[in-house]
């Protein structure tokens, strides 16, 4: 049985993003967020560190020096129109918050407590300026359960523990439809028809073996897109984190460095001065992952397989590390047994963060191909690149791009809602395709469990598409993708049943984390230069001549790939060498 539901915008997913988004739309069009989590468990809730904006509290700053730092920090590949709007809304952004009730950290004047973090810089590179707004190291929990309150007050509706797995046009395949979503509890499909629909599904760490992302992060919206012939944008990088904990790939703040941790080598030294002697620790988040990937290919790696560095916080006061770093001294405690006041904590690179994604404009709305829009699709957050962060993101602007860009998808929504006179017919049968794959996988006998399938695609990711790789480790696993996938053609389950169907949800999110993968390895394979995250040890330099442009991936109806480009939107700031 096949329910139906017509709103005028539907959200998919109840993150900083989609909530946001939902605040702007709750009370002025019929709206709907869906969401597989139930919504305070969104990984937004997960972030730390905290939010970026130039308030100035505790020295000089300017919405034009974060803006120069987002800029080169991206290594020149984001988008300049974007950063601008990002950056000098930060501040309102803040405020907003603040007034909602979220409870940040304070100076001891009352006003917002500011903390450095990596790239953020005064005056264009002179020195690590205090611009990250933060509560304690629960930033993100505060976000998401101040925002949620605002969508609890003013009554949005939300369907949780609802799976969006497909995406609807009108049958000619031009306005958008509405989406199909499964309902966990029953294994019901549900239609939601929708003048406009707003993507805000988080990222796609769990390609990878080590990461910090929790298990949800499987990319479905950037998949279900994809499927239905939209491009994917920039997705050869993928940030490595410096500092996750060793093997299990939990993050630890950078936070901690923010307020003043360094990272130690084997041999006890202070590395991070030589890669970037000006802001040593504090450098941008590919530096540092590299720096720590080398020092530990160079022999200067600790332990006995020498495969970590350490973060060193001892020398401290106990009472900051309790104050401002609660959870990161705690996780090292519990994950690692290692006690952080006295003890270096081991950690490594670990995957965190998608820059890639659904391209947007800056008003949220999805490109179909470089220079058009889709009318009614719009799409923001991690799942998006608008691009604000380029080829690499700087911290604490991501819960900063999810309430900036949530917002404008929530306008932008509500305007092509209310500029659009009636809903877009649906297709014929418009769950059938979605009933098509989720029967293969029932009734399939013969295949494997996702589970093996899903541990080989992410320890050969974790191998082959890092922090340094070559076109050789590239090819090896695009040839493993290929396999990976055939295998996939038949995967099977256990559960055969209706109700909370775990193993069927965990199948259809294998298969969007293998096509996903499929157009990371092929966009790295393409790229020939190294740009931010990604770093070719064979074309070890940046190539402006040549790549200075976003790339965009399409699936073919055979199931290949077509790439295509997008040009950077230049700015007030010149590209040039990346150095700190
Ligand atoms: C451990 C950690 C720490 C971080 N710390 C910071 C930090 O200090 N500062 C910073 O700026 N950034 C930080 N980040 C990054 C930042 O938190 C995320 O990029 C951001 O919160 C993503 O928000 P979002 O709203 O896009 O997605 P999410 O918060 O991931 O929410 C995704 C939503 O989509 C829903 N969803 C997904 N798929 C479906 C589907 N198929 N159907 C229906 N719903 C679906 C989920 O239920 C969820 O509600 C951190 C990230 C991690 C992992």
């Amino acid at each position: 049985m096949i329910t139906s539901h017509t709103y005028d915008v539907v959200i998919v997913g109840a993150g900083g993003a989609g909530l946001r988004a939902a605040i702007e739309c709750a009370g002025k069009v019929k709206t709907a967020v869906i969401s597989k989590l139930y919504p305070t468990r969104s990984h937004t809730g997960a972030a730390q560190g905290g939010m970026c904006a130039a308030l100035g509290n505790l020295e000089d700053d300017k919405w034009e020096w974060h803006a120069f730092d987002t800029v080169k920090g991206s290594d020149y590949l984001g988008d300049q129109d974007a950063i601008d709007i990002m950056c000098k809304e930060a501040v309102d952004a803040v405020i907003e918050l603040e007034h909602m009730g979220l409870p940040f950290s304070r100076n001891p004047d009352g006003t917002i407590a500011q903390r450095p973090f990596g790239g953020h810089t005064r005056n264009h590179g002179e020195a690590p300026v205090r611009r990250a707004c933060y509560a304690a190291d629960r930033t993100g929990h505060m976000i998401l359960q101040t925002l949620y309150q605002q969508c609890v007050k003013r009554d949005v509706e939300f369907f949780n523990e609802f799976y969006v797995l497909d995406f609807l046009t009108s049958p000619d395949g031009t306005e958008t439809a509405g989406v199909v979503a499964y309902e966990q509890r029953t294994g019901a499909l549900h239609v939601f028809r929708a003048k406009s629909v707003v993507f805000a599904s988080g990222g796609f760490g769990k390609m990878y073996k080590v990461t910090s992302n929790a298990h949800a992060l499987t990319g479905d919206g950037p998949a279900v897109i994809y499927r239905r012939g939209f491009p994917l944008e920039d997705m050869e990088f993928f940030q490595f984190h410096p500092t996750g904990i060793y093997r299990l790939g939990i993050l630890l703040s950078e936070a901690a460095r923010g307020e003043g941790g360094i990272l130690r080598n084997s041999d006890g030294e202070r590395f991070m001065e030589r890669y970037a002697p000006t802001i040593k620790d504090l450098a941008p988040r590919d530096m540092v992952s590299r720096a720590i990937r080398q020092e530990i290919n160079e022999g200067r790696g600790c332990g006995d397989d020498g495969e970590y560095v350490l973060l060193d916080l001892t020398h401290l006061p106990k009472e900051q590390l309790d104050e401002k770093l609660p959870d990161v001294t705690e996780f090292a405690r519990t994950y690692l047994g290692v006690e952080p006041y006295t003890e270096g904590v081991p950690i490594q690179p670990t995957a965190h963060y998608a820059m890639g994604g659904i391209p947007t404009n800056v008003d949220a709305e999805v490109r179909v191909s470089p220079d058009r829009v889709f009318p009614g699709l719009f799409a923001a957050g991690e799942c998006a690149s608008v691009s604000v962060h380029g080829a690499n993101r700087l911290g604490t602007n991501s819960l900063l791009d999810i309430v900036v860009f949530g917002k404008r998808a929530g306008l932008g929504a509500i305007r092509h809602a209310t500029q659009t006179p009636r809903h877009a017919d649906l297709p014929d049968a418009p769950t059938a395709p979605l009933a098509e794959l989720l029967d293969r996988i029932i009734s399939s006998t013969d295949g494997e469990p996702a589970v093996e399938i899903r541990r080989e695609l992410q320890d050969t990711m974790n191998d082959n598409a890092q922090v340094f790789r070559t076109g050789e480790t590239l090819t090896e696993q695009m040839r493993i993708l290929a396999a990976l996938q055939d295998r996939y053609a038949t995967v099977t389950v256990d559960d055969k049943g209706k109700t909370y169907n775990t193993d069927l949800l965990e199948a259809v999110e294998l298969g969007h984390l293998l096509d996903l993968a499929e157009t990371v390895v092929e966009g790295a394979l393409n790229r020939t230069e190294s740009r931010g995250a990604h770093y070719r040890e064979d074309f070890a330099k940046r190539d402006d001549g040549n790549w200075m442009k976003h790339t965009l991936v399409y699936r073919e109806a055979d199931g290949t790939r077509r790439l295509d480009y997008r040009p950077v939107t230049l700015g007030r700031y010149e590209p040039m060498e990346r150095k700190y």
